[in-house]
């Protein structure tokens, strides 16, 4: 009988149980959720997204576009569960956090081939096939545990979560609705601020008091979400080049660009729970408050939650792993999700589609068919498995592709578009050569 253990049931081991028990295999899942708490997730249920909505730009000619058509390709489950959580956000995929993840803890805690366990695992000694994709607030034995078995120093780096509020607490009439250039739907609220709003802002930000890291972290973040602090910090202008930048959004009443802009997106379908779109910070609460209250058409405002900020480990899988995603010193053991050095929820889902491909191949006693480089999995693979000096977590960018699209004088969305189509195909071409990789669902009676 084929078992497999995986330990979390966060998006990462979700995406690995519902793969694996559809190839007929029997899953273990171990969470240790509600008994042992995290300092991010707020609730029991599997899949809970700790931070943003979105899982970012459906386009083909974006990173993440490619990475979820890809991703497609392969039968990823938890994609499905997203759109059928959606709510509106222009291109982007933004989802409702409790339909989604009760619409995965519906569909694990019921599939005939998977037992969940509520349980911590503490300890690296698993009966294998086992994949760890504990994530980012990996359980601190289990932490510990790690820290002894690989070559380097853990890897850390700090996330931080941007505060959500009540959108019937916001006066609409300040803003307007509209998606940069137009792209999609008028799905978020825009808040204008003129140079003297703006710099009002910064200096409140400059001047705010911060929750301390431990005296002996160094405060590293990973440099596409920083907080709005770090931002600041760095000048004057560097927001409103970042999550407050303008461009892309006439104000309808002016017919121009505003000198910064405030993003709010719905969180939830009915739109009660808005969150400000890159406003992650680490200032204390009280803190906060007084800045969202300051923010135009904010007076009244009621904060649902406050950004708050965490540490978050990964591996050094380039040293640890061999292809894909396997521990080389404990055949078997595989790694999946944001511990396994990819960065960002769909990455995450996406790595667990490719540790479950890599225990199917084993299984049948085959090698596992390399994923071609020219997709964006390849290349995220190809990163992960790259001896470097200083690795760091990576998420998806055309940066890694092998080839960038003919250059010349043509666009970038041309090039993007270029490179994407033939990643597609690639990724197509893959799938069919190894149908045998990707059987018809199968279920075993009397698991649960
Ligand atoms: C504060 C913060 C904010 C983030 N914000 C974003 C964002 O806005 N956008 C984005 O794309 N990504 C974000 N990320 C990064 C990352 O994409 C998410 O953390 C994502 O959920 C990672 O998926 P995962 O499956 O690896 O981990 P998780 O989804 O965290 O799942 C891991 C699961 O393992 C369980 N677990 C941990 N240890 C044990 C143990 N010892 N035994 C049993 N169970 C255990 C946990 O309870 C959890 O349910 C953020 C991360 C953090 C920490």
């Amino acid at each position: 009988m084929r078992e497999v253990t995986i330990v979390g049931g966060g998006l990462a081991g979700c995406e690995a149980a519902w793969q694996l028990a559809d190839r007929g295999f029997r899953v273990r899942l171990c969470e240790m959720r509600p008994e042992t708490p995290t300092g991010a997730h707020k609730t029991d249920r599997l899949a809970e997204i700790v931070c943003s909505n979105s899982f970012k730009s459906t386009l083909l000619d974006t990173a993440s576009g490619l990475l979820k058509a890809e991703m497609e390709v392969l039968g990823c489950r938890l994609l499905g569960v997203a759109r059928d959580s959606a709510v509106p956000a222009g291109h982007a995929l933004g989802i409702d956090r409790e339909l989604f993840s009760g619409g995965v803890t519906a569909r694990i805690e019921t599939h005939p081939n998977i037992r969940v366990e509520r349980t911590r695992i503490d300890s690296l000694d698993l009966p294998t096939p086992a994949i760890i994709a504990t994530g980012p607030l990996t359980g601190d034995a289990l932490s510990a545990a790690l820290v002894a078995h690989c070559t380097r120093d853990h890897l850390y780096f700090y996330d931080a979560i941007a505060p959500s509020v009540d959108g019937d607490s916001v006066d609409p009439s300040v803003g307007y609705w509209a998606s940069r250039y137009g792209k999609g739907d008028a799905d978020y609220l825009n808040i204008p601020f003129d140079k003297e709003q703006y710099q009002k802002l910064v200096e409140f930000v400059r001047g705010a008091e911060y929750v301390q890291s431990h005296a002996f972290e160094e405060e590293k973040y990973f440099e596409a979400c920083l907080p709005i602090e770090v931002l600041v910090a760095r000048g004057e202008d560097t927001l409103r080049f970042g999550p407050m930048k303008p461009r892309g959004l006439p104000d309808p009443r002016t017919g121009r660009d505003p000198y910064a802009v405030l993003q709010l997106r719905k969180e939830s379908r009915e739109g009660s729970l808005m969150g400000l779109v890159g406003f992650q910070t680490r200032m204390t609460w009280a803190c906060q408050k007084e800045l969202l209250r300051m923010l135009p058409g904010c007076s009244d405002v009621s904060v649902l939650r406050f950004g708050t900020i965490h540490r978050n480990i990964f591996l050094d899988i380039p040293s640890l792993c061999a292809p894909y995603l396997q521990d080389r010193a404990r055949p078997g053991l595989h790694y999946a999700g944001q511990i396994s050095g990819v960065e960002g929820y769909v990455e995450s889902i996406m790595s667990a589609i490719v540790v479950a491909l890599s225990i199917t191949a084993a299984a049948e006693g085959r090698p596992m068919p390399p994923i071609p480089r020219a997709t964006m999995i390849g290349s995220l693979m190809d990163y992960v498995h790259t001896p470097r000096k200083n690795f760091q977590p990576m998420n998806a960018n055309f940066g890694l592709m092998p080839t960038q699209g003919n250059g010349g004088r043509r666009s970038r969305k041309v090039r993007h578009d270029e490179v994407s189509t033939a990643a597609l195909a690639a990724m197509e071409s893959y799938r069919a050569e190894n149908d045998w990789l990707f059987p018809a669902p199968q279920s075993l009676p009397n698991f649960a």
